[in-house]
């Protein structure tokens, strides 16, 4: 048993209305695998925005839809191919699974192994046991777009948009309700937790961020968090921001990322979840001060490896 932040002190998901038939799902804590989703409710389609880490989270957000709608789920959104996102996609069974055609390259080409390799290699541990990922099928989403799709919930628009760069990962969407003013920010927005960039562009995830400044949305529901306004945009680009400075500085001098990590308070990003994510972004913004095009495949598992040592050599906490 572990001293400190245990599953059950996290609190139950949280279902908010922040729009008329348009609600967010939000899980606490934020932190690694466990995500946020949404869903929007029509007379004739229901259309659910990601899904989960684990069979029973997925579950969870299921009966959640089902009390507030009796028309299924019809459509379901990928923000991107990350398993906290997509585990779950076998669950919606009859749904056509929509996402950036690199969610899908990715997915495929993870398979049934990927997912059981990365559930056994020890790196993601809940202290309390587990976690529990249940029997976990890859669901590819099987509609795929390059630079976006509009979905309409009866009348409501909501056009889905990769924002024409990799970021977080290579195929990023968000979803946009012009009328609404709802963006669904995916990963590109993490409130509370720290933005994590080594499976997409640090200097991507800089430009992309920005371009959300183009919706003028009231209601932003991040990736990871709870629900909040553009300001976060500005938050988000500060730890960008000081990510690229301190990789250039560390590259110009030939210092190891995890060294460099090492060496450097956080300061205000210490209290930010999952700091250790700055050892992998740093992996990322030196393979591409080193010449690497942005999304370019680097070694993950070197880089995790590194996480896990910058955080004294345990498995990274995992509550899902
Ligand atoms: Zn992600």
């Amino acid at each position: 048993m572990s001293a400190g932040h245990s599953h059950s002190e996290l609190g139950p998901a949280r279902v908010e209305e922040v729009s008329d038939g348009v609600f967010a799902y939000i899980q606490p804590d934020g932190s690694w695998w466990i995500n946020n989703m949404g869903f929007l409710t029509g007379k004739h389609h229901t259309v659910a925005i990601d899904a989960s880490s684990t069979v029973a989270r997925t579950q969870a957000f299921q009966q959640a839809i089902g009390k507030k709608t009796s028309i299924p789920v019809t459509t379901l959104v990928n923000t991107h191919h990350h398993g906290d996102h997509t585990n779950g996609n076998f669950l919606f069974e009859g749904a056509t699974i929509v996402a950036h055609e690199d969610a899908r390259r990715l997915i495929v080409e993870d398979g049934e192994e990927g997912i059981k390799r990365l559930q056994t290699a020890g790196i993601f541990v809940n202290p309390d046991g587990g976690p529990d990922w249940g029997d976990i099928k890859p669901a590819p989403p099987f509609l795929t777009f390059t630079d976006g799709v509009d979905v309409h919930v009866d009348d409501l628009r909501c056009e889905v948009r990769h924002p024409g760069t990799p970021a977080h990962t290579t195929n990023d969407s968000v979803i946009w309700l012009p009328e609404r003013k709802v963006l669904f920010a995916g990963d590109l927005l993490f409130n509370g937790g720290t933005p994590f960039l080594l499976m997409g562009s640090v200097a991507g995830a800089i430009e992309a961020v920005e371009s959300l400044r183009q919706y003028d949305a009231e209601v932003v529901v991040p990736g990871h968090g709870d629900v909040c306004t553009m300001a976060i945009v500005d938050d988000v680009l500060e730890y960008l921001a000081f990510v690229l400075d301190l990789a250039a500085r560390g590259h110009a001098e030939g210092i190891a990322p995890l060294d460099l990590a090492r060496q450097t308070d956080l300061g205000k990003f210490a209290e930010l979840s999952d700091s250790e994510r700055i050892v992998g972004n740093l992996h990322r913004a030196y393979a591409e001060l080193g010449g690497a095009n942005r999304g370019a495949p680097i070694d993950a598992l070197a880089a995790i490896g590194d996480m896990v040592t910058y955080n004294g050599g345990k498995p990274l906490t995992c509550l899902a």
